[in-house]
């Protein structure tokens, strides 16, 4: 299946709560039972590739950072649903122990900078960002097939000065497209990051809007 037939069936787009930003979330089978499209009398028809919030279920993870603070605070909220018959086992688990037990590292490591550009939009609040910005966002987020054509088949290439090693990477390796794709975000958002242009004078007119924005949204 592509991305796009996936998109298509099985996602419906919504906002990030305090943020213009775009999110795609699953299509619930329907609105009564608002079950999980995957989910079968006999349990989970994609359990080997679940999602992150499946893997910390009954588990919640919530990140609390502020605007001019650079480190972030993160902890961990028990769910007790009745559904989950888990809460009955007689086994203990520590928050440790359970991460590991579900891969959590390797999957919270592929959301590691789009986490960053989330935390970050919602710390500045409902700024606006252009409709091309937003469109970008949405398919550095979603579409693999998309942003590999949007790099290798527009003038990005020609624009950027990327490492011949980067390029040959993420032409070949899907995870490390998806990696590239939200560090290229955190930078043509927010200018974080260290993407180079090959003409010096953008790259001056860029840092110097970054910091103009900046200045104008420490004032608010
Ligand atoms: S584990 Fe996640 S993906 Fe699988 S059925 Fe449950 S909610 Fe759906």
């Amino acid at each position: 299946m592509t991305y796009e037939q996936f998109l298509d069936y099985y996602t419906v787009t919504a906002s990030i709560d305090g943020t213009p930003l775009p999110v795609t979330v699953l299509r619930l089978k329907d609105k009564d039972s608002r079950e999980c499209p995957f989910v079968t009398p006999e349990g989970c028809t994609v359990y080997t590739d679940r999602p992150v919030t499946c893997r910390y279920y009954p588990i919640g993870m919530a990140i609390m950072k502020q605007y001019e603070k650079p480190s972030e605070e993160e902890f961990y909220i028990k769910i007790l649903e009745d559904h989950c018959l888990g809460h009955q086992e007689p086994k203990e688990w520590t928050m440790q122990e359970w991460r590991e037990d579900q891969q959590a590292d390797l999957y919270d490591g592929m959301n590691d900078d789009w986490l960053a550009v989330v935390l970050k939009a919602k710390s500045l609040g409902m700024v606006e960002f252009s409709k091309r910005s937003l469109h970008l966002f949405n398919i550095a987020s979603t579409d693999m097939d998309l942003f590999r054509s949007f790099v290798f088949e527009s003038k990005f290439l020609d624009n950027y000065d990327i490492e011949p090693e980067i390029i040959r990477e993420i032409r070949v390796d899907e995870l490390a497209l998806l990696k590239f794709a939200q560090k290229w975000l955190r930078f043509t958002l927010f200018g974080d990051g260290d993407f180079k242009f090959k003409n010096t004078d953008v790259q001056k007119q860029l840092k110097a809007a970054n910091a103009k924005a900046e200045a104008a949204m420490k004032k608010q």
